[in-house]
């Protein structure tokens, strides 16, 4: 197991000298919105920030960026506390960041764990590999339960226990998303979640957790070493 290296930890010759190796920055892409009554708002950041360690973990090339605690998600509003930049900011944000970051590190690769964030990022990067950049994107995906219900549920307990209220967990609207799509696009999820919920975080439990972001973590391991594999250090 590799040591963690956080770039906010680092002074400039070290980063220096580790992007002259061919380190990668690996930026963390999070949202600060509900997660129903029983989760924290830092969900999604939690899981970005999460996935980033467990590949630092697993390579000696990784370089860990502060995360982004804000994205796109106008989808939640009515909910309190959530704080969303919207769409266009979002794009513009993880654009010139991929740009400054390439000023440092030939290779970047944003990690997302927001579903909200995919229009945004997946502009942008595609704009920045134009402008001859190595910039990559990953959103861990799963099936199951969509928003705050077993699997967030599950993860968090294994990531940060104490954050969550499993006293305040129940169940979400639990009828499949492409039924929900049409309605949640138009009005948002106040639409069809009372409690913000989109699945049942009922039963979730910190071993189940622990694997599902093992599996999670293995998937974008096995990205990342696909796309390094292909291209010149
Ligand atoms: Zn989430």
């Amino acid at each position: 197991m590799t040591a963690v290296r956080r770039l906010a930890d680092l002074a400039w010759p070290e980063v220096h000298e580790l992007a002259a190796n061919g380190a990668l920055l690996a930026i963390p892409l999070g949202a600060t919105e509900q997660h129903g009554p029983h989760l924290p708002l830092s969900t999604d950041t939690e899981v970005a920030i999460a996935l980033c360690e467990a590949l630092a973990h697993s390579r000696d090339d990784v370089v860990i960026a502060p995360a982004v605690p804000y994205g796109s998600s106008g989808e939640h509003i009515g909910f309190a506390g959530t704080l969303s930049i919207g769409q266009d900011a979002t794009e513009l944000v993880i654009t010139e960041l991929g740009r400054s970051a390439c000023e440092t590190f030939a290779h970047v690769l944003f990690v997302s764990a927001h579903g909200g964030n995919a229009g945004p990022l997946t502009r942008a990067v595609a704009r920045l590999r134009v402008e001859s950049r190595d910039v990559r994107a990953y959103t861990p995906a799963w099936d199951g339960d969509p928003h705050a219900g077993h699997i967030e549920t599950a993860i968090m307990l294994t990531l940060r226990p104490t954050t969550v209220r499993m006293d305040r967990a129940e169940t979400g609207n639990t009828r499949p998303l492409r039924e929900l799509m049409p309605q949640l696009r138009e009005h948002g999820l106040r639409a069809v979640t009372e409690n913000g919920i989109l699945g049942d975080p009922l039963g979730a439990t910190a071993f189940h957790g622990d694997l599902l972001l093992g599996r999670l973590a293995a998937a974008l391991s096995r990205e990342v070493s696909a796309w390094r594999a292909t291209e010149p250090a």
